[in-house]
This record gives structure tokens, sequence and C-alpha cells, in this order.
């Protein structure tokens, strides 16, 4: 622990090159808990000599990783299946602590990260290349795949372990080596999964951690060590991220930011559909990429819905997620807190009628960064805050004739990650799924969010690259392609 962390009792967050977690010696940035505001962690931001020794030692432990069998590099991975397991309490309380999720929200999203390490841990078969017979006379053809290098993942505040998680086992499990850097407002999580993959065998140098922002990214993105490049965050940044990475002649996959439409029919299960909106838009205190930030609501659904809605808000305990009975966190810090406040007041300044105001919930006065549900109406979706992403616990309803008008309000957004369809008829919702033009698409569920054996991402504004994470794309992204043509003389 640096001498400033010991003497204020805050933690301390190492930087992980080669094995070996070190203090930083860069600038350093406080953690604050979201529900308390109590300062808990300090942040050293890594410099760029720390910077050049992570890719340095990821670089120099590639070709031994690569020449690894893959059947062993994939049992580090059930190794830290176990560990994981054994820690999960650790690792949940950490969620909880950095990201302010309560504990069921944890409890889940540790799950799913724990699902993309089995399914890395699976990846040998998706390593096979293909074979065809006598591509001439006396000829044959195929393939075989090829880590890429060095890789890079860089992640946001949102999912502090599960995010990270979507990339690096896969990229190693397929033999490349990686350097993470994750958010600097929830890097702890981070720091003890990379320790977890340490304790289960993996080799030095194939998995490091540096901390930063802009500065340690932009190293990172113009290094011609580092091969690929996998980002998840808003759309700004993962433009940037995208076009500067790929003008370094990097591969690259940038996730971004998302405007979430779940569109209710009139025969829809009203309780259901309401309950389940609902948990879709304030779970995760509306910061969660697939969330529901504009209902759609069709002819005769709109009053049944809204009243639905607005009640299961009104029964929603907002508080500290430590607590057993909170349904629903803080947000991350008061930066983000203040922007959800100021997009309440833009859609009172646009005219849509506020129908439930979270800023009158009395946890907002408690210490810690709290907007209790809140509840648009009568929003047109020319608004912005129909438009832009919010990513905070304000919902929106856009009342529509049909499912026509429907599709024209979700399409006609510049995002396209996810969306879903509330109905009992197979019919529209089959219509819906083959118009909706989203990378992600429920049916009856308010989180469409795909298991890991599935790639994972959006279109249009929420998505820049070609291959998704995870799946099999999160595969064919870590990996090229070789192919062999052979007379066999
Ligand atoms: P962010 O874009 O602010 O930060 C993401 C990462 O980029 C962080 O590691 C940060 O340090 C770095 N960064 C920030 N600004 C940068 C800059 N100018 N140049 C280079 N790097 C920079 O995102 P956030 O606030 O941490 O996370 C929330 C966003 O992430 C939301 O927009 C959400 O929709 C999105 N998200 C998307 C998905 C998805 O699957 N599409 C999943 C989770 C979160």
């Amino acid at each position: 622990m640096s001498t400033v962390a010991a003497a204020n009792q805050l933690k301390s967050c190492p930087l992980i090159i080669n094995g070996k977690p070190q203090i930083s010696r860069g600038e350093i940035l406080t953690q604050y808990n979201p529900a308390t505001g109590e300062p808990v962690a300090e942040i050293p931001l890594s410099t760029r000599e720390e910077v050049s020794a992570a890719i340095a030692a990821a670089q120099a432990a590639f070709p031994a990783w690569a020449a690894t069998p893959v059947l062993n590099r994939c049992r580090v991975l059930f190794h830290v299946h176990q560990l994981m397991e054994k820690h999960a309490d650790e690792l949940r309380a950490l969620i909880t602590e950095e990201n302010g999720k309560t504990r069921e929200e944890a409890r889940g999203s540790f799950q799913r990260g724990l699902e993309c390490v089995e399914f890395a841990a699976g990846v040998s078969s998706m390593m096979m290349g293909e074979t065809v017979e006598h591509v001439g006379i006396g000829v044959d053809g195929w393939s075989t795949r090829h880590p890429l290098g060095v890789c890079v993942g860089i992640t946001p505040f949102n999912f502090p372990l599960m995010v990270p998680l979507w990339m690096f086992p896969v990229a190693i499990a397929c033999g490349n080596t990686f350097i993470l850097k994750p958010s600097e407002r929830v890097p702890r999580s981070s720091v003890r999964i990379v320790e977890l993959f340490h304790e289960a065998g993996l080799p030095a140098g194939v998995l490091n951690l540096v901390h930063g922002t802009k500065a340690v990214v932009d190293q990172l993105l113009s290094d011609a060590r580092v091969k690929a490049v996998s980002f998840v965050g808003s759309s700004a940044v993962a433009k940037y991220i995208y076009s500067t990475a790929a003008a370094n002649g990097k591969r690259v996959q940038a996730l971004g930011g998302a405007k979430n439409h779940s569109v209710v029919m009139a025969d829809a299960d009203m309780k259901h559909s309401a309950s389940t909106i609902m948990a879709s838009s304030f779970g995760c205190a509306g910061e969660r990429c697939v969330a529901t930030s504009v209902v759609v609501a069709v002819g005769d659904a709109a009053e049944p819905l809204l009243h639905a809605l607005k009640q299961a808000a009104d029964e929603m305990k907002v508080g500290d997620g430590c607590s057993p009975d909170t349904i629903m966190g803080p947000i991350i810090n008061s930066e983000a807190r203040k922007r959800i406040l100021d997009y309440i007041d833009i859609g009172q300044k646009e005219g849509a009628q506020l129908a439930r105001d979270g800023r009158k919930d009395p946890v907002c006065k408690n210490a810690g960064y709290y907007v209790g549900p809140t509840i648009f109406d009568n929003v047109q979706p020319s608004m912005r805050i129909a438009r832009e992403e919010i990513f905070g616990p304000v919902l929106s309803v856009v009342r529509v004739k049909n499912l026509d008008e429907a599709l024209e309000v979700v399409n006609g957004s510049e995002y396209g990650n996810a969306s879903s369809i509330f109905t009992r008829s197979g019919k529209v919702a089959q219509e819906w799924s083959a118009k909706a033009q989203t990378g992600m698409v429920g049916v009856n569920v308010g989180v469409p969010a795909p298991v890991a054996i599935f790639p994972f991402a959006g279109w249009k504004g929420s998505f820049f690259g070609d291959l998704h994470a995870l799946g099999k794309d999160g595969v064919k992204f870590y990996t090229e392609t070789k192919v062999m043509t052979c007379r066999w003389v």
C-alpha cells in the first residue's frame, strides 16, 4: 500500500505486469463508494514506462503461450472457474462496493462472468480448422486458426467483473497474450480476477493489467506491438477507439452505447410486462447497456401499462446495495448523477409528462449518489430523452398506434443494441424479430443479453467493427486463419 493510502486507510490498487503486482508511480485517483460517497481506494494511473513494460511482458510471453497445447491453455480456465467459485462472496462484495450493484445484481453479473470462463474453457473445439480433400488432382486444402499476439481490452464501469471476462478468457484460451485496462472507476474487481488467473497457473506475462484514462488508452492504441483491441464503453469513445486503432493497423471490436426499446402490444400480459420492464429499466440503476430506456406502448396497452409501471416503481426499494432488501442501488458517481438529473430537467423542458419523479424519493437526500425510478409519459420520439443515452433510471413512454409505428420509432434510433417485444402473438413476435434493427432481440424478455455461447453486440451506432464479442465471433476475432494447399508427391 502507498504511504498516502496507508495514512488514510484507503485500499490500494496495484497494476500487474509479468505476474507481479506493483503500485504505480503515476497520478492517483480516489475511488468513492457509490452507496455512501466515502473514499474507499486510491487508483494510481500507470505511467508510460509501466504501460510499455506491460506490452513488452505480453510480447515476450506470446511465443511460449501460443505454442502451449490448447487443452493445457484451457485447463487453466478450469482452475480459474474453481477459484472463482471459492472466492465468489469476496468478488460479489467487491462488485457492490465498487459499482453499487445490489447483492442480487452482483450475484447475477458474477454468474454471467463465470459463464464466460466456462465458454472459454471449451474453446479448443472452436479452434479447429476445415479440410477439403481433392481440391485438385492429388491436392488437399485445409485451414488452421492462429492467435494474433498481444491483445488489449478496455472496459467500462458498469460491469466491473463481467465485461472484462467477455474478453481475456477467450483471447488467452486462443493463445494470445493480453493487457487489460479496466475502467478507472471500478478497477479493483479486475485486479482480483487477474490475481486469480495467476493463482490458477497462468504463466507470467500472459495476462497483464494497467490502470489509466485516455493517455494510457492512446498509448495502447498506437503501440505497434499491440495486434488487436477489444473495447466496451460509450459510443463516442467506441468510434474513436475503432478509427484510431484501425488506422494503426489493429483488429478492433468496439461495443458502444445504447438506447433500447421495449414494445408492448395490447395483448401482452400487462403485469408480467410491467414487472419485467421495471427490472430491465431500473435494475443496475439503469446503468446497463441492455436496459430498456424507452417503452413503446402500442394502442390500448398504454394506460394499463403505465399504471402497472408506476405501481411497480413505487414498490421498488432504493438504497445501499449491501442491504438485503434493496432492489435498486446508487448511481456510479456524482458526475453521472448530475447528468441524469440534467436529463430529467431536459425532458420536462421538452414537454414530456413526468409521471413519476425519482428525484423526490427520500433516499436522494442520503449520502451517496441516488436517483429514484423516474418515468416520463407522452414522450415524442424526437425528444432528446427518447433519443440520447441517459444511462440511469429514467424511462420514457412513447405511445403509438400500431406495430408499424413502433418499428419506425425503434429503427429510427441511431443506436441498435437491443430491443424487446411483449406480446402473446407468435406472428407479431416473429415479425418483430425479423424487422427490428438491433443486434439483440427479446420476446417477452426485458434484458435480451445472450449467454456466452452466442456473440454479444449491437448494430448501427452501438457497434464499430465486424466480429462481436464472445461466441464463435469471439474466437474468430482473436484468431486468424491460415490456409494450406498441398500436393502429396
Ligand atoms: P466510457 O466510454 O466513458 O469509458 C469506457 C472506457 O474507455 C474506460 O476504460 C475509460 O477509461 C476509457 N475512456 C474514456 N474516455 C476515453 C477517451 N476519450 N479516450 C480513450 N479512452 C477513454 O464508458 P463508461 O461510462 O465507463 O461506461 C458506460 C458506457 O458503456 C455506456 O455508454 C454503455 O452503454 C456502454 N456499455 C456498452 C456495452 C455493450 O455491450 N455495448 C456494455 C457495457 C457498457
